[in-house]
Formats: structure tokens, C-alpha cells, sequence
């Protein structure tokens, strides 16, 4: 087993990434884990995490450079697979919310990754 180099046994996302907890998978590598989110506010909604339990973007450091880099260049792939609409008259929204201030609920970073025709529930 990869077990990845820092987890909570409290977190849910850890938990996610352990396959304790069920998730709707959308992507995985040894990294990064994408899975539909439980809630969705758009017709496309899903969550890219690290592997690995990094809090929030407030946590992350230099070392963790590449791998966020690697979650932007994801995104917009991802999307389109999942049924996001190209082009200008299409798109997706990538938020990350960090910090109970900043509308964070789940102290695992996650990027939101939303698409899809409008109106959306929320966003
Ligand atoms: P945030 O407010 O940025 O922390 O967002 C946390 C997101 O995680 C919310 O959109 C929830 O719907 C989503 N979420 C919470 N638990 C699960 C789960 N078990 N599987 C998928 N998504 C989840
Ligand atoms: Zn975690």
C-alpha cells in the first residue's frame, strides 16, 4: 500500500483517499485524488485533493509547489471530461475556499472545480 506521507485518521478527505469512506471518483494518480462532490452546486462539481493532508492553502509550503501547479493544470481537463462546455460560451469555476473565515468546512485542501449550463444552486 502507498500510504501518503502525512494523513489524519479524523479527516474525512483522508479517509477518502484511505477508501474508508465511498467517493464517486473522477481522477487518481499518486498524488491527487478528484471525486464528485456530495453537494453540488452546478451540474459538473468536483474536488481535486493532495493525497496527502495539507489543511489548507496557509499550510502548504515551497515543497508543495509543483503539486499545486500540477492541481491548475488538472482542472480545466478534468472539467472537460466530466462534461464542461469549451470555449469562451462554456468554462468552469475553480475556487478554494481556505479557513473557517475564508468558507472552508473541510480543513483538507480541496480545489472546487464547478461547470456546467446555468443557472447553478449557488456560485
Ligand atoms: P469547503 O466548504 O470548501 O470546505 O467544501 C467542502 C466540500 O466538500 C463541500 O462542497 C461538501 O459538499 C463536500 N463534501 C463533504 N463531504 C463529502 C464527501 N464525503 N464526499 C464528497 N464531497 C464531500
Ligand atoms: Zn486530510
Amino acid at each position: 500500500m502507498n500510504q501518503p506521507a502525512a494523513h489524519d485518521p479524523d479527516c474525512i478527505f483522508c479517509k477518502i483517499v484511505a477508501g474508508k469512506i465511498p467517493s464517486r471518483k473522477v481522477y487518481e494518480d499518486q498524488e491527487l485524488l478528484a471525486f464528485h462532490d456530495i453537494n453540488p452546486w452546478a451540474p459538473v462539481h468536483f474536488l481535486i485533493i493532495p493525497k496527502e493532508h495539507i489543511e489548507s492553502m496557509a499550510h502548504a509550503g515551497a515543497r508543495h509547489e509543483a503539486l499545486l501547479g500540477r492541481m491548475m493544470v488538472l482542472a480545466p481537463r478534468l472539467a472537460l471530461e466530466a462534461g464542461c462546455n469549451p470555449g469562451t460560451a462554456g468554462g468552469f469555476r475553480v475556487l478554494v475556499n481556505n479557513g473557517r473565515e475564508g468558507g472552508q468546512e473541510v480543513l483538507h485542501l480541496h480545489m472546487h472545480v464547478m461547470a456546467g449550463p446555468r443557472p447553478w444552486k449557488r456560485g
